[in-house]
């Protein structure tokens, strides 16, 4: 026991000297180091280098979604990487698993989006769409096309393009990127989508960009038919709609993707986290066949867009098996089951406690609004759910809080292979959590 104190005391203190990470507060970090050290997961389990655990309740960073230690997901990436670890997507080379995950990706994405452009993650997946539609617009004549339109509350990533897409303003003012070409109308009011289209000039607008239900930014479930309505806009000014499905992608909301629950289908879908369950890094943009033909008609040149690491053979084989696992386990019909399941204990926690505002979510992404008082919806000075999220993870639960833009919100994506008896379990913490931090807020 002390040999692993000793090492746990080691690893604080290198992590401390070492380990610059990423959206982390500085000087807690710098003061208290990492507060776990994982070592294992199992289903929706984790454990640290101290042997404690915890439930995921956020599927890590709402990707984890056939849940931790899947042995299956380990054995093809060994043997892909035993047989082809890396081979260039450049020019004309390519590689079995990724135009075998390409053709799979047409076959479940919604209505004709049926080409797809790989990338390692959601904000170059983002970056790309961007990229993409503006040079649509100058294959087609129209190269003053290059504004992109996103939300308030939104968050798209942390490339420079998906940076400035992002609705969250303080991930904007962190280095100062307010590039011109980027607005953002309200998040939830399809006719400031208008708005913002009128007063920018349509002939400058590129493309419209939108989550289905918005995570990071704080929980945000759209009108049911504010998709539907932003369509119809998108068409009239002949601007290209893009959903960011980074995290309602791949069963998160008990459906495929976030959008079909909308009945919308997109010009571009961008996608990454759900693809691979974290597995390994992979995001990537789907491109309508309209679109998709365009491109190919129009295009003489090269396309000057490309990742190294487009097309990782390990991490499409990845991808293939976890999809299969996503469909062979039924786990899209279980992400709404449990969701519906999560919602209820949310309901209960809501009656049971006198500082939840609002109840919100979709499938499996959930939320909790905090609020002072509930019947004149006055927030909490200071944000608490903060202290929700530690009180939680003292009793086993991993959950995120969103204080962004005034917000004060504790959010929720355990992974989709969670039972009914987990979610329980997940729901009697996070209510003792909640009693605790009212009995220390409401005093
Ligand atoms: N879009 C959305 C909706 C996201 O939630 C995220 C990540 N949380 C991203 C894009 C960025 O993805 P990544 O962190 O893989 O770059």
């Amino acid at each position: 026991m002390e040999k692993v104190k000793n090492s746990v005391q080691e690893l604080m203190e290198l992590d401390k000297k070492y380990f610059l990470h990423p959206t982390s507060p500085i000087k807690q970090q710098q003061d208290q180091g990492p507060s776990f050290i994982f070592t294992e997961g199992k289903g929706v389990m984790l454990t640290d280098i101290l042997g404690n655990t915890v439930i995921d309740g956020m599927s890590s960073l709402w990707n984890v979604n056939v849940g931790h230690g899947r042995e299956e997901l380990g054995k093809v990436a060994m043997e892909q990487m035993s047989k082809l670890a890396f081979s260039s997507c450049f020019a004309t080379y390519s590689n079995e698993p990724a135009i075998r995950l390409a053709a799979k990706l047409a076959e479940i994405a919604p209505g004709n989006l049926n080409a797809t452009f790989f990338t390692s993650g959601g904000s170059e997946a983002n970056d790309t769409a961007y990229k993409l539609a503006r040079h649509y617009w100058i294959l087609k004549g129209q190269p003053n096309r290059k504004k992109i339109i996103s939300r308030t509350k939104s968050y798209h990533g942390v490339a420079m393009g998906s940076t400035n897409a992002t609705g969250l303003k303080p991930f904007r003012e962190f280095t100062n990127a307010f590039d011109p070409d980027f607005c953002y109308a309200d998040h939830f009011s399809s006719e400031d989508l208008r708005r913002v289209i009128e007063a920018e000039g349509p002939e400058t607008i590129a493309a419209f960009i939108a989550e289905p239900v918005q995570g990071a930014g704080g929980l945000h479930v759209a009108p049911d038919d504010y998709f539907k309505e932003v369509k119809s806009i998108c068409n009239e000014y002949g601007i290209l709609l893009i959903t960011d499905e980074v995290i309602t992608g791949f069963g998160r909301t008990g459906k495929y993707f976030g959008i079909e629950h909308y009945g919308v289908v997109p010009d571009m879908m961008c996608f990454a986290k759900g693809i691979t369950s974290g597995y390994a890094q992979l995001g990537g943009v789907m491109l309508s066949e309209t679109i998709h033909q365009d491109y190919m008609e129009l295009s003489t040149g090269t396309l000057l867009h490309g990742y190294t690491y487009s097309g990782h053979p390990m991490a499409c084989a990845v991808a293939l098996k976890n999809i299969e696992l996503i469909e062979e386990e039924g786990l899209i019909a279980n992400a709404e089951k449990m969701g519906a399941e999560m919602h209820k204990g949310f309901q209960w926690i809501e009656g049971e406690r006198k500082i939840i505002g609002k109840v919100k979510g979709l499938g499996l992404m959930g939320g909790l609004e905090l609020v002072k008082d509930r019947n004149t919806n006055e927030k909490f000075q200071n944000p608490v759910a903060p202290l929700v999220v530690t009180e939680a993870a003292k009793r086993g639960l991993i959950c995120r809080s969103v204080v962004f833009d005034g917000q004060d919100t504790v959010v929720f994506a355990p992974p989709l292979i969670i039972s009914k008896e987990e979610m329980a379990k997940m729901i009697d913490i996070l209510h003792d959590a909640i009693a605790a931090v009212e009995a220390e807020v409401l005093q």
